[in-house]
């Protein structure tokens, strides 16, 4: 049967690429949500060259035109949320109601930098030499490449075309491979909605090797935020600082949850089931470490298993699902691989981690609570990436304090307590970017700084009004009477 192309948008046309590849459904694996075209190396450049040649053209643009436009796409975002959050979980295998947020958090990002867009103002500063005054603005970067992950294929890509776009940037966006269906009707929508001038904004669908990689190493390209592993992100980051371009690098986590004896027992499992199993684990702010003190403990661990046996584990679209597949093979595959780690180190599979069956063919998998574990162990320091939660047992509030800040990452960091004194010290003392008391890791706000410390991230922050940080140049300038 013939199907339709989405096709790679550069220089404002729409075009094939030298291949294709179907999008697959991960709770249903003879569903094809679509075919999307994966460009190479070639189309990488011509993008670039489009964004080189359009950012005159761009810049030439009123902030109030460039509201204007952000604010349409956001608007359409909105109006569509039913729609596109069908499409994303169909393709992700998120549930819909979290896909449909994910959606709205989208529109959401775009209407606040459409008024951003109208507040990037700049400095005079008190002169200290007679006659000399100094001005301190911000001007775009230029040509950005944005790279994106699979795991939120419509806020990520939002959170970061949406900061270029408002303040006078030209963008070449590559989304991740597993999930071209969001990132080419987000495409569609700023083309389109946006009326932005050709080649002020594009798409290149494809391989990472050849896309991403061209657009790393392309001189033109002045920045890259890069959101996805830890791995490709060090090898980007190197690349980028190698030839003298801004990077910015948000990476993974192994984020810890505690809980303390003190704590609403209520609270802190419904804190934990939402913080490491819904969107089926895989979200980098995902809470992967639950540090538990002794006293709490039994009773945590009881509750934790009546409220994981209750959870219902299906077809991401399906109305009731509480969490859907894992999204990929690989990924079913690592999360497997991991359990039987845990299993092997010692840790005890206390609830979860079997292979499910559902009516259609997916990657069904319950989630994994699994206890007796240590914070030496591979399953507490590297990611998984999924439904799999490994519990640490501590002592004292001291203890858990030093397991959570014991990680190469620090992305998030949670705690479950009522005590003012444990909150306010561990706000403090957490070794993590983002700290949350009494709600979970996983789950943040569109209009305040996203970003993480050590391993977790490099360079400057996401989202909110921090984002001008990466998106704009900083420019001193000195004047004095001619
Ligand atoms: P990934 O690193 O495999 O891929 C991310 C993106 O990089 C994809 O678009 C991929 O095609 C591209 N890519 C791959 N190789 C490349 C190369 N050599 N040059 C340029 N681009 C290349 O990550 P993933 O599997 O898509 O996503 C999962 C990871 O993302 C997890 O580690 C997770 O923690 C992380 N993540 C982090 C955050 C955060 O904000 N910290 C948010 C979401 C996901």
């Amino acid at each position: 049967m013939h199907q339709t192309i989405h096709k790679n948008l550069i220089g404002g046309e729409w075009v094939e690429g030298p291949s294709a590849a179907e999008n697959i459904n991960p709770s249903d694996l003879s569903d094809v949500v679509g075919l999307y075209a994966r460009g190479d190396a070639c189309q990488t450049e011509q993008a670039i060259e489009a964004a080189q040649a359009a950012r005159p053209v761009w810049a030439v643009w009123t902030a109030e035109h460039r509201a204007d436009a952000l604010d349409r796409i956001g608007t359409e975002l909105l109006a569509r949320a039913e729609e596109l959050g069908d499409l994303l979980s169909r393709e992700e295998g998120k549930t819909r109601p979290e896909g449909i947020g994910e959606v709205i958090r989208a529109g959401r990002i775009f209407k606040f930098f459409a008024g951003e867009s109208l507040r990037l103002n700049g400095e005079l500063i008190p002169p200290i030499r007679q006659g000399v005054e100094v001005e301190v603005s911000r001007e775009p970067e230029g040509v950005v490449g944005i790279i994106t992950p699979w795991n939120f294929p419509i806020a990520i890509p939002a959170w970061k075309i949406a900061p270029a776009l408002a303040y006078g940037n030209t963008v070449v966006f590559k989304p991740a491979d597993l999930v071209p269906g969001s990132a080419w009707a987000l495409a569609e929508i700023i083309h389109r909605a946006g009326q932005l001038p050709a080649g002020a904004f594009n798409l290149v669908m494809g391989p990472g090797s050849q896309v991403g990689h061209s657009l790393v190493n392309a001189r033109q390209v002045r920045a890259v935020s890069f959101t996805g592993s830890a791995d490709t992100g060090a090898r980007i980051g190197l690349s980028c600082m190698q030839r003298g371009a801004k990077v910015q690098l948000e990476m993974g986590g192994k984020n810890p949850l505690v809980i303390l004896d003190d704590a609403h027992l209520d609270t802190a499992v419904s804190v934990a089931i939402q913080g490491s199993f819904y969107s089926t684990g895989q979200r980098c702010t995902g809470s992967s470490r639950l540090i538990v003190q002794s006293g709490i403990y039994p009773r945590f661990i009881a509750a934790m298993k009546e409220r994981m046996a209750a959870l219902r584990i299906d077809d991401a679209r399906q109305p009731g699902t509480d969490i859907g597949p894992v999204a990929s093979s690989a990924q079913f595959e690592q999360d497997l691989m991991y359990i039987h780690l845990a299993y092997e180190e010692g840790g005890q599979i206390a609830a979860g981690g079997e292979v499910l069956q559902r009516a259609t063919r997916g990657f069904y998998l319950s989630p994994a609570l699994i206890t007796e574990t240590d914070n030496t162990m591979r399953i507490n320091r590297e990611e998984v990436f999924g439904p799999v939660a490994s519990v640490i047992r501590v002592r004292d509030y001291d203890e858990a304090l030093h397991v959570a800040n014991d990680t190469a990452f620090g992305l998030s960091s949670g705690i479950c307590t009522t005590s003012l004194r444990h909150a306010t010290d561990f706000k403090r003392r957490s070794a993590a970017g983002m700290v949350m008391v009494n709600v979970p890791t996983a789950g943040v706000d569109y209009h305040a700084p996203f970003g993480g410390r050590k391993g977790s991230s490099h360079g400057a922050r996401e989202q909110g009004s921090y984002a001008r940080e990466f998106y704009t140049a900083v420019k001193t300038c000195y004047t004095a009477a001619g």
